[in-house]
């Protein structure tokens, strides 16, 4: 085999809660994490290695992403390479369309793709375990995108254990064009002193009930209450959404994309008409589950 093609698809927190901050900086979380149908592409192809040593060529066809270490792309090859002693190079290409610095793990999705697409490259024989063991020194993110699908996310992230996936739905998904540092929100946030945490457990129980209104009921994301403070504009999506027919909607991850979720396709369209109509993101997506 000489080409693997692999997509990497976008997440969504249908629920975050921190629990607190350990002393080395990390926080505990409870999210439950949603595959959604937005991806980016990525094909691996056998290359040169260089003097005996993996040589990783990267091409990305967005600006604002670069193609040597300081791509996750690029740190998982070299890692993966690296630990199984990969002689051949290897030539990636990204098709990048999930939305930049989102809250949507795009970075860490694009880097469990490389775990899937070098292992049947390469004829690795990792197991699902062997990836996510490796693919944690990559991002908190990463063992999760290495299984997708729904899934509650405890520890830093690297406990998962696999939910029912939630009954079907639309979903618009929009991005604000501002960038939020998911270091700023932690930063920012004070875990120990949060009013309200969301119930992760209730909405757990909904999944596996296959109870659409028992999750959207749920929706809860407390790194909201830093960030809609300094970006406005997140309060002003998910009202909007609301007041255009959602049934919630609520900021993933460290922000600043909003999803609202929709029982039925039309719904969502003319939501995505509305959104578009004020201008406040440009980025925006009618998609579904995954
Ligand atoms: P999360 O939801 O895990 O917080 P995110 O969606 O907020 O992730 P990403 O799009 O994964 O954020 O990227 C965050 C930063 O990581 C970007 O500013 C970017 O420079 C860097 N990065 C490195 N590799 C990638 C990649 N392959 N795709 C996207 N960003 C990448």
């Amino acid at each position: 085999m000489n080409q693997v093609t692999r997509k990497a698809y976008a997440k969504i927190n249908l629920g975050l809660d921190v629990l607190r901050r350990r002393p080395d900086g990390y926080h505990e979380v409870k999210m439950v994490m949603q595959t959604v149908g937005i991806f980016d592409t990525l094909t691996f192809r056998k290359g040169q290695g260089k003097e005996g040593l993996p040589d990783i060529s990267l091409s990305v066809d967005s600006k604002e992403l670069p193609c040597d270490k300081g791509n996750l792309i690029y740190r998982a090859a070299e890692l993966i390479m690296e630990t199984y002693g990969v002689k051949e190079g290897v030539d990636i290409t990204l098709k990048k369309n999930i939305p930049i610095a989102a809250g949507m793990a795009g970075g860490s999705s694009d880097a469990a793709a490389v775990f899937h697409g070098l292992n049947k490259l390469f004829g690795l024989s990792m197991s699902l375990q062997d990836m996510q063991k490796l693919g944690v020194k990559i991002g908190a993110d990463v063992p999760y995108c290495i299984m997708g699908g729904t899934a509650l996310s405890e520890g830093i992230g690297e406990i998962l254990t696999p939910v029912a996936a939630p009954p079907s739905a639309s979903l618009l998904i929009a991005k604000p064009d501002i960038n939020v540092s998911t270091k700023f929100v932690y930063e920012n946030l004070h875990a120990d002193t949060l009013k309200e945490h969301p119930d992760i457990d209730g909405m757990v129980k909904a999944l596996q009930e296959g109870s659409l209104e028992g999750i959207t009921g749920r929706m809860g994301n407390v790194l909201e209450t830093v960030t809609i403070k300094k970006y406005p504009v997140i309060r002003q999506i998910k009202d909007i959404m609301i007041a255009n027919g959602a049934e919630n909607a609520l900021m993933s991850g460290s922000g600043p994309t909003v999803f609202g979720i929709y029982t039925g396709k039309e719904r969502a369209g003319e939501a995505y008409k509305a959104m578009e109509k004020l201008g406040l993101a440009r980025q925006i997506y009618v998609t579904e589950f995954v």
